[in-house]
């Protein structure tokens, strides 16, 4: 098989970026969709804050755009997961079961994936009444009450957005501030329908032995007190983790498992692979910033294609 130029794994916002540039750059890239085709936007609703969408688009829409874009310029994409790497010679390769594709370029925008609690009786609810997906979900708790624990913005977000259903969203949050920017803050406190549980956490989900969520067990986290509420349903909005088990070993990691790159560039401690998007991006982790190191590492792939 031919040496491709670049191989891109990942179809977020970074990856779709650094696909376009270099397709556009004629370097005839290869990108892997993964295994949750267009990441973290998929299952969000409106997105208000992306450049040149002034009335807003949605999630899955700015992702199909994106995959045109990059395709209309000849990216080849392949709907299937990597299942291995080896970055220890030149060329490159990236594996798929048995197939090996090789490249002098990597580009490694995986994403992030939502945290769960942690919980035996989530894992047991998980589509019984729990849920990591507002925007997915939502629509199965009309009339109903419903529980979203997190303090970020998606908390906010999905708090809100399940009001739209919901007869009552209790917001419960560990401690006692929020670390969502004041605009979704404030967008939470004028919703009626959202009361905010402050110093709580989910110390059970209840209802495993009817099937159902029926419940959840709460503890203040000040008190140590603990108490139940009578629910319909449990939303995590809790943050995430790097997707980055692939590089383990292979890639230097920070010490939350995000892969390290030279700060202002997206090159990592292996030549020739680069790291763009939230995976290794803890920090902003925004459509616009992904996009924005993946056409960082799309240039600093040409320029180490034109060097090498
Ligand atoms: P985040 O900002 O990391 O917030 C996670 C929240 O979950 C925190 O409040 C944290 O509590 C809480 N938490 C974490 N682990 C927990 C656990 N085990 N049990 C209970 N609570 C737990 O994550 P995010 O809200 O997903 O946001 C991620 C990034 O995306 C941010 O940069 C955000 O600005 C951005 N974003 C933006 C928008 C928008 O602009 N419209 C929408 C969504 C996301 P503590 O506060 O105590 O740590």
């Amino acid at each position: 098989m031919e040496t491709r130029d670049v191989i891109i794994i990942g179809s977020g916002p970074a990856g779709w970026t650094a696909a376009t540039y270099a397709a556009r750059a004629e370097l005839k890239p290869i990108l892997f969709e993964g295994p949750e085709p267009g990441g973290q936007l998929m299952t969000t609703t409106e997105v208000e804050n992306f450049p040149g969408f002034p009335k807003g688009i949605l999630g899955p829409e700015l992702m199909a755009n994106m995959r045109e874009q990059a395709k209309r310029f000849g990216t080849e994409i392949i709907s299937e997961n990597v299942t291995a790497v080896d970055f220890s010679g030149s060329p490159l390769k990236v594996m798929v079961g048995d197939r090996v594709y090789e490249a002098k370029t990597v580009i490694i925008s995986t994403g992030a994936t939502a945290r769960r609690l942690g919980l035996e009786s989530e894992k047991a609810l998980y589509g019984k009444g729990v849920s990591a997906c507002a925007t997915c979900d939502g629509f199965f708790f009309k009339g109903k009450n419903v529980a979203i624990v997190g303090g970020g913005d998606s908390a906010m977000e999905e708090a809100n957005f399940l009001t739209r259903f919901a007869a009552k969203v209790y917001l419960i949050h560990r401690r006692d501030s929020f670390r969502a920017s004041k605009v979704m803050q404030e967008r939470t406190f004028a919703n009626p329908k959202i009361e905010v549980v402050w110093n709580t956490a989910v110390d059970e989900i209840l209802g495993v032995d009817v099937g159902h969520v029926t419940g959840i067990r709460l503890k203040d986290t000040v008190t140590g007190e603990t108490r139940e509420m009578p629910i319909d349903g449990v939303f995590a909005a809790i943050g995430h983790e790097p997707n980055t088990s692939l590089f383990k070993g292979v890639l230097e990691l920070d010490e939350k498992n995000y892969i390290k790159t030279v700060p202002g560039s997206t090159r990592t401690n292996v030549p020739g692979v680069f790291a763009a998007g939230d995976v290794q991006d803890a920090k902003y982790r925004q459509a616009i910033t992904a996009a924005g190191t993946g056409c960082m590492a799309s240039l600093e792939a040409e320029k180490f294609l034109a060097e090498n």
